[in-house]
C-alpha cells in the first residue's frame, strides 16, 4: 500500500482543508439555522473539482484516485460533515452509473454529476424496507420505449436538489428483480416532500420524494438491457463504495473531535492548572488519538484497494463499523473533556457528536456490517 503524501496529494489536502476552513467554517451557523447546503458553496466546490476527483477525465471528473477522494472528504468533514455527505452522495450516483452504466449513459449522464450541475441522489429506502433491499415495493414497468416508475423512497439526500438520481425498482415483467434506473429530477412524476426535520447533519439536505408515473426512456436501464434485473448487484457493490466515503467523513469527525478537545484542555483550568495536566484527561486524549490513526490508515487501505480495482464490500463494511464507531468514542470523549460547556450549542463537539451518529445507520445499519464482516469469515 502507497499512503506517501506525493505532493500532488499533499496539495490537494491542503486544498480541501483551506476551503473548508475558509469557505465552508463561516457558513455553519447559516447551515445550522436555515438546514439546507449552502448554495453558496456549490460554484466554489465545483471550481475545485470536488464533485468528480476519482473519476476519469474523459467524462469530466478529475481524474485522481479514491485517496485523493477519502482525503477531500475526510477535510470537508474536520470542518462540517454535512459538506462531506453532500459530496459523498453525489458520487454514490455517480460511481453507479461510472461502473455499471453503458457508454451512452457516462457520456450523458457523469458530465453533468462530475462538474456538480446536476447533484446525484442515489435511492433504495422505502417506508416499509431500510435494511432489506430485495423487499423493494417501487415498481417499473416497461411501457414501449419507456420506463413507468410508481412508489416512494425516502430518506434521500440530496433529493430537494435539481441533478440526476439512480433509483432502485422492483422489475414487475422480471419476476420482481430489481432494475436500477437513471432519472433527472426535473422529470414530471418526481415530487419531492418537505425537507427532513433531522437530529443532525444539518447542511445536507434529505427528503422523501413520491414517484407519480415518472416515464423516463428504456434506455435509462443502468446497464442497458444486460443491466435490467442486475439492480441488487448495482446496489451492494455501489454502497460499498458509499461506506468508504462515510469512512472518511468519519474520519474528519474524529479528527475535529481530537482537535477540539486538546485546545479545550490546554486552556480549561481546574485547581490553578489547565485539564490537560489531569492523567484522566490524558488518557481520552491518547485513545483519541490512537483511534483517529487507526481509523484513518483503514479507511485509506480501503480507497487504496478500491482504486487497484478490489472488491471491497467486506473491507468497507468492516472499515465502516470500525471507523463509526471511533468517530462515536472520540465524541462522546470529546464532550466529556468539554464538561458542561461541550453540552452546549457554544462549542462544536456538541454538533459532531449529532452528527456522527448518522455513521452508524445509513447506507446499512452497523448491525448489517457486521453481519457482512463475519460472512467473510463464516462461509
Ligand atoms: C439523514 C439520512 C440520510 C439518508 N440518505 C439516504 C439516501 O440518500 N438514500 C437511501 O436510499 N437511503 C438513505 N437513508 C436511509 C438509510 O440508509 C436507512 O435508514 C438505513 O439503511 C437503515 O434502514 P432502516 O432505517 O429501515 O432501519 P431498519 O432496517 O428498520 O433497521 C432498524 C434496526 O433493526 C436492526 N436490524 C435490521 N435489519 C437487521 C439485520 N438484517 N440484522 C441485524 N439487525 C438488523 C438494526 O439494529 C437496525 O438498526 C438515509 C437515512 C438518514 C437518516
Amino acid at each position: 500500500m502507497e499512503f506517501s503524501y506525493s505532493e500532488q496529494r499533499q496539495m490537494i489536502k491542503e486544498t480541501a482543508r483551506e476551503f473548508a476552513e475558509k469557505e465552508i467554517s463561516p457558513l455553519i451557523t447559516k447551515m445550522e439555522k436555515e438546514k439546507r447546503t449552502a448554495s453558496d458553496l456549490i460554484p466554489k466546490m465545483k471550481e475545485l473539482g470536488f464533485y468528480g476527483i476519482q473519476y476519469p477525465e474523459e467524462y469530466g471528473g478529475v481524474g485522481c484516485t479514491y485517496l485523493e477522494y477519502v482525503m477531500v472528504l475526510e477535510e470537508l468533514s474536520r470542518v462540517y460533515c454535512s459538506i462531506g455527505g453532500h459530496i459523498s452522495v453525489n458520487s454514490l450516483c455517480a460511481g453507479t452509473i461510472n461502473d455499471f452504466g453503458t457508454e451512452e449513459q457516462k457520456k450523458t449522464f457523469l458530465p453533468g454529476l462530475l462538474a456538480g450541475d446536476a447533484i446525484g441522489s442515489f435511492a433504495f429506502t422505502e417506508p416499509d424496507t431500510g435494511s432489506d433491499a430485495r423487499a423493494i415495493r417501487t415498481t417499473a414497468k416497461r411501457d414501449g420505449d419507456d420506463w413507468v416508475i410508481n412508489g416512494e423512497k425516502i430518506f434521500i439526500t440530496n433529493s430537494p436538489l435539481p441533478g440526476t438520481i439512480v433509483l432502485f425498482c422492483k422489475d414487475v415483467e422480471m419476476e420482481d428483480k430489481i432494475t436500477c434506473i437513471i432519472v433527472p429530477k426535473n422529470t414530471p412524476g418526481y415530487i419531492p416532500q418537505k425537507h427532513i426535520s433531522k437530529m443532525g447533519m444539518h447542511g445536507l439536505e434529505v427528503a422523501d420524494i413520491v414517484l407519480e408515473n415518472v416515464r423516463v426512456p428504456y434506455e435509462n436501464t443502468v446497464g442497458g438491457e444486460a443491466g435490467r434485473g442486475q439492480g441488487f448487484k448495482v446496489l451492494t457493490t455501489e454502497i460499498s463504495v458509499g461506506k468508504l466515503g462515510i469512512s472518511a467523513q468519519c474520519v474528519g469527525m474524529t479528527q475535529a473531535a481530537l482537535d477540539e478537545s486538546i485546545s479545550y484542555a490546554k486552556h480549561r483550568e481546574q485547581q490553578g492548572k489547565p485539564i490537560a495536566k489531569f492523567q484522566t484527561i490524558q488518557w481520552m486524549i491518547g485513545e483519541m488519538s490512537a483511534e483517529v490513526d487507526a481509523a484513518r490508515y483503514l479507511t485509506y487501505a480501503t480507497a487504496y484497494s478500491k482504486s487497484n480495482g478490489k472488491n471491497i464490500m467486506f473491507d468497507s463494511a468492516k472499515t465502516r463499523l470500525f471507523v463509526s464507531q471511533a468517530a462515536h468514542r472520540a465524541a462522546s470523549s470529546a464532550m466529556q473533556i468539554h464538561g458542561a460547556f461541550g453540552y452546549t450549542t457554544e462549542y462544536n463537539v456538541e454538533r459532531i457528536f449529532r452528527d456522527m451518529k448518522l455513521a452508524e445507520i445509513y447506507e446499512g445499519v452497523n448491525e448489517i456490517q457486521r453481519v457482512i464482516a463475519a460472512a467473510e469469515l463464516l462461509r
